[in-house]
């Protein structure tokens, strides 16, 4: 096992692992502890990576200079169907944080158990600084490169940072320029409508968080709390994510207290209204400076005090140095990996929920699903259709977590219980979080579909 640091490791024993390819790796491992019967090979297959892929290419830029570029593209499994997983534009893509996400990707394909792999790709770039013309190059000459590694029954790229429905329309483009003659819209998801995008897909990962904190809530996660009426919330990213997020937060009677995005964060303890300060940021480029509202740093939002924190960013936001100060009663993991196993572990002493990420935000690729769906039947479903569908999908991923959380520890009263004898000195040891529990239903699932379908030869 590669990661230094063992669960429930006190922050102050050891350098904490921000790696987050390790961070994944140790995800598995930990789930496998529950999962006796499958062999240890395994799982040390279902760790890494089927492949990685890094390209280098140049293109000329509209100021006329020759610029180079480093990208990949990982495919983690694809036992139960062909790759998915999103292409980010930033400057701190790495290998392993695409390795990364295309492991979380295989996880969540299987907790909300719609048929596809893990894969994930990354372009190291800084998109505000490239003119529109310059990631139509970027994305053309990528495309290009990856040649037949994507396809609509292979590896099937979708929207993340730095990406959205534009890029997806010219990935679509380039890759049917190379393939004539066959209906290729299912070779990537999160297309512009009237490009056969689906609806409902540019707002279904926020939908899908709002669906599954919903559902949680019904089920009783935060004692005491059973909808989402008066709750504050605190968003960090106010991108496609996180601003729907708001959106679909405060239509359902939650109070947005605190936004923020790279240009800086905004506090109103009355509320804001996403509407303005979508409004805002359309006309400034960020949320910061919204009339009204108290500027906060990217530190102080997270530490604010509020009843939801979603993390809508970049992965290991909340870490050993800072859940000190988190002072929230539930954590909606909209971001992929924005904690890490060190502060789950001291939130789950803290008793702070946290609804993890492979489930929370599993409302991207579910409508991404439908949408390759909708491309390969060639129909288009009406919006309610859609977001009904993933409400369904997304209340069973929930039930599913919730039950193997329960089988493994307990209900949650005998938790609450447990939890008082912990305090007494009685039990010595914490039940494990609702991420080991999607875990644990990922890897069984993923696990399940290799050995029925067998170990090739
Ligand atoms: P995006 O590029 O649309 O938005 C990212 C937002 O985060 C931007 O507002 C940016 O300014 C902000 N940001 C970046 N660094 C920040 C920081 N340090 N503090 C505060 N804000 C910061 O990307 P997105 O598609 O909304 O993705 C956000 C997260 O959600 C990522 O972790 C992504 O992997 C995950 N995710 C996205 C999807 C999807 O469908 N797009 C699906 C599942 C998970």
């Amino acid at each position: 096992m590669s990661n230094p640091t063992s669960v429930g490791a006190s922050p102050s024993e050891a350098p904490e692992e921000l790696n987050p390819f390790l961070i994944a790796q140790r995800q598995a491992d930990d789930a496998a502890r529950y999962l006796p019967e499958l062999d240890p090979g395994l799982i040390e297959f279902l760790k890494k990576p089927d492949r990685l892929l890094t390209i280098e290419f140049p293109i000329t830029t509209s100021s006329g200079e020759v610029k180079n570029f480093i990208a990949y593209r990982a495919v983690h499994n694809r036992a139960r169907g062909p790759g998915k997983g999103g292409i980010r534009y930033h400057p701190e893509v790495t290998a392993d944080e695409v390795r990364a996400l295309a492991s979380w990707m295989t996880w969540k394909c299987a907790v909300v158990d719609v048929p596809f792999g893990g894969a994930k790709g990354g372009v190291i770039c800084n998109p505000k600084e490239l003119s529109d013309e310059d990631i139509r190059h970027l994305t053309r000459r990528f495309t290009a490169e990856l040649g037949e590694a994507i396809g609509p029954y292979t590896d099937i790229p979708a929207p993340d940072v730095g990406t959205g429905p534009a890029t997806m329309a010219i990935l679509y483009d380039t890759y049917e320029m190379m393939h004539k003659g066959s209906n290729n819209l299912g070779v990537v998801t999160g297309k512009p409508v009237h490009i056969g995008g689906s609806l409902g897909r540019v707002e279904a990962t926020g939908r899908g968080g709002l669906n599954v904190t919903q559902r949680a809530l019904e089920r009783g996660v935060l004692e005491g709390t059973k909808d989402l009426k008066g709750m504050t919330v605190v968003i960090q990213g106010f991108g496609n994510v996180g601003g729907v997020a708001a959106t679909l937060f405060h239509e359902a009677g939650a109070k947005v207290i605190a936004v923020s995005d790279s240009g800086g964060g905004i506090h109103d303890r009355d509320g804001i209204d996403p509407a303005v300060a979508h409004e805002h940021k359309r006309e400034t480029g960020s949320v910061s400076g919204l009339e009204g509202c108290e500027a906060v740093s990217g530190d102080e939002l997270l530490t604010l005090e509020c009843d939801i924190l979603i993390p809508a960013a970049l992965e290991n936001q909340i870490r050993a140095d800072n859940v000190d100060d988190i002072k929230t009663r539930l954590v909606v993991e909209l971001a992929n990996g924005p904690t890490t196993p060190d502060a789950a572990a001291e939130l789950q002493r803290r008793q702070i929920v946290v609804l993890p990420d492979i489930l929370a935000n599993a409302g991207g690729v579910t409508v991404s699903y439908f949408e390759w769906v909708q491309n390969n039947e060639n129909e288009q479903w009406d919006e309610q259709v859609v977001n009904e569908k993933l409400a369904e999908k997304m209340r069973r991923a929930t039930d599913a977590v919730l039950q193997k959380h329960e089988e493994i520890c307990g209900t949650l009263d005998q938790i609450r219980a447990r939890r008082k004898a912990l305090r007494r000195g009685e039990e010595s040891i914490e039940p494990p979080d609702l991420r080991m529990a999607a875990f644990v239903v990922a890897v069984e699932r993923v696990a399940r579909v290799t050995l029925d379908r067998g170990i090739w030869p």
